[in-house]
């Protein structure tokens, strides 16, 4: 024994576990997606991992489809945990409402499609036994992506990180979060919801583990461009003022250039020149006019944002909660309400 000893961090006790998959449209994956996740819970078990067979909380995020039907059946064959939400609120406000209702020590998030690869989990439980409170999954390669999506990926973190958000490149929500550190997310009450940069605002020892995401095991990306735009500007507004600032420097930037204009238009004048005048006159109120537009929609969206904000909606309205039924799973029957409205 040396002293060294006493400041490696203490490891954590082997935790109950909790999978979150919010699932919107997946009837499709939902076969594949329990059958892997009971094995890996029977594999974590055997390992020593895990206290207890994991919790499998699907979360039902207002699918048109036969999802909920197949959940009901899952919390009889799988023993899993079914939470339906009361229409489609999102993948972030689903995923928000899974880890809120969660109960075990800690949770670990992921899409229903498979595509973040479930024997990572090993390593992320490992980290937590070390001593992290959060693990981040984070992409490895990016070869299953389109072109189209690669190259908006890289710029959109690389905009991100030079707007001053501290995210995670290439972490999207697969990720190990200790009960506490669930608690400590649920102190932001905030209606805009982006999550992975949440998640970096509330602090706690973290660790990373790399994984190459594979193809989606059935169905479609629930992601079209326009929610997933939609995404991209609520990371960048959510967490950062700099935009506006942008528009400020912009500001001193056109007045700079329009003083040197007005000193050459007296220069000119005091020479005598007749200056014809039409071009440029009318190009600078153009090329204003479109800038104006441009900074008054970039306050516009800060100030959507503070409406949204103040009127303080729920973030996601629960309809109803399934616990698994005696003997299919580590609880026996129904319990705790569901955190929903009641919890804002
Ligand atoms: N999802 C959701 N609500 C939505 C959209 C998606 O709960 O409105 C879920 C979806 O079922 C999946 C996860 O969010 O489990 C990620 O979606 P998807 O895999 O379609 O996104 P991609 O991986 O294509 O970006
Ligand atoms: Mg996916």
């Amino acid at each position: 024994m040396n002293n060294l000893e006493t400041l490696i961090p203490k490891k954590n006790p082997v935790p109950t576990l909790s999978f979150v998959i919010p699932c919107y449209n997946e009837e499709e994956s939902l076969p594949a997606l329990l059958d892997a996740l009971s094995k890996m819970s029977d594999h974590l078990q055997t390992t020593g991992r895990i206290a207890g067979p994991a919790e499998i909380m699907l979360v039902d995020d207002g699918s048109k489809d036969r999802t909920w039907a197949m959940i009901e059946t899952a919390r009889q064959t799988h023993g899993a945990t079914g939470l339906r939400l009361s229409r489609n609120q999102g993948h972030q406000a689903a995923l928000l409402a899974g880890l809120l209702n969660a109960d075990a020590d800690v949770t670990i998030s992921m899409d229903a499609d498979l595509q973040d690869d479930p024997t990572v989990v090993e390593q992320m439980l490992d980290r937590y036994r070390e001593g992290a409170q959060i693990v981040f999954g984070v992409r490895g390669a990016r070869d299953t992506d389109t072109p189209f999506k690669r190259i908006t990926a890289r710029g959109y973190y690389s905009v991100l990180q030079k707007m001053g958000v501290d995210i995670i490149p290439d972490h999207a929500d697969f990720r190990l979060m200790s009960a506490k550190t669930i608690q400590a997310l649920d102190s932001f009450k905030e209606r805009n919801l982006f999550l992975r940069g949440l998640v970096r605002q509330i602090g706690f020892q973290s660790a990373i583990v790399t994984y190459d995401r594979a193809e989606r095991v059935a169905g479609e990306s629930k992601y079209p461009l326009r929610k997933m735009l939609a995404l991209a500007i609520e990371g960048i507004t959510s967490f950062s003022i700099r935009p506006l600032r942008m528009i400020a420097i912009l500001g001193f930037l056109v007045a700079g250039l329009s003083l040197c204009y007005a000193i050459y238009s007296l220069a000119v004048w005091s020479l005598g020149a007749v200056v014809p005048g039409w071009t440029s006159v009318v190009l600078p109120i153009y090329i204003l006019g479109g800038v104006h537009m441009i900074a008054l929609g970039v306050i516009g969206e800060y100030i959507g944002k503070i409406y949204m904000e103040t009127k303080a909606r729920p973030r996601f309205i629960v309809d109803e909660i399934t616990r698994p039924v005696a003997g299919a799973g580590r609880k026996s029957a129904d319990s705790a309400a569901p955190l929903g409205i009641a919890a804002e």
